[in-house]
């Protein structure tokens, strides 16, 4: 009997071996399965050095998308007026209808980024589709500007991680949408506009509704006088000298807490 014991104890621990093994055996390849088809190998980080330093504790991202339109420089009359600068997400096909319309938001400071060439829904578009939608857009913005857009934003938001992970973009997503696709109301909108203002947001807007401009431009002045101050997406996610990645959508970018990503 007393030899049994060593000899129970050893099965246990082979057993106890075996099933480590096993689990291994099982883990570490669906591990690097997982790991390759959706490729998050880190593909490297940017420390953003190109937007304005010095921005100060309230700062907010106004960002336009789908433009331009027959509001659009109706809107940047306004900016100008007040010295503020937001970003544009362009639509390619529109830009190069109206390229004059894109240029001079550049030249006046915007950041203009890109929207795909043709609205293109991801959820529903294969990733050759998608690639394509981008650079043809990159490309519309590039003859425009002269610079390739660095920032994407996904068509309705959508964007699969698998897809993320596959596509060299940096993509930003809002803090607070407006719905001002939803709802054309301008009280509505200045409503939503002064509700979400808080340091570090980015708020979803589009240029081509008549009644966002308006309320925008009502919204500007108000909340200037309250001590905030209106950057550009590339300004707000430098301003803590985050290091950001491709493949990564932000969607805010609080005081000294660094870019805020999903
Ligand atoms: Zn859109």
């Amino acid at each position: 009997m007393q030899s049994l014991i060593p000899m129970s104890k050893n099965k246990n621990n082979n057993r106890k071996r075996a099933k480590l093994l096993n689990t291994l055996f099982t883990v570490v390849p669906l591990l690097l399965i997982i790991a390759f088809l959706s490729r998050c190998i880190p593909d490297g980080t940017v420390r953003l050095n190109i937007g304005k330093s010095g921005i100060g504790e309230k700062a907010i991202a106004l960002t336009f998308d789908d433009g331009p339109s027959d509001y659009t420089e109706e809107l940047l009359d306004g900016l100008l007026e007040y010295e503020v600068t937001v970003t544009f997400f362009v639509i390619g096909n529109k830009a190069e209808k109206r390229p004059e319309i894109v240029k001079r938001a550049y030249d006046e400071g915007h950041l203009i980024g890109n929207h795909t060439y043709n609205h293109l829904d991801f959820f529903e578009s294969d990733i050759d589709e998608i690639k394509e939608s981008i650079e043809k857009g990159e490309t519309a913005i590039e003859e425009i500007t002269g610079k390739k857009p660095l920032f994407l934003r996904a068509p309705y938001g959508h964007v699969g991680i698998f897809q993320l992970k596959k596509l060299d973009s940096f993509f930003i997503h809002w803090s607070a949408s407006t719905y001002d696709w939803y709802k054309e109301d301008a009280d509505f909108v200045y409503n939503r506009i002064m509700d979400e203002a808080k340091d570090g947001a980015i708020i979803l807007l589009h240029d081509t509704k008549k009644t966002t401009v308006e309320a925008v431009l009502r919204a500007i002045p108000e909340l200037l006088d309250q001590g905030y101050e209106f950057v550009r997406v590339d300004d707000l996610l430098s301003r803590n000298g985050d290091r950001i990645r491709m493949g990564t959508p932000y969607r805010s970018c609080k005081y000294n807490r660094g870019a805020i990503s999903f």
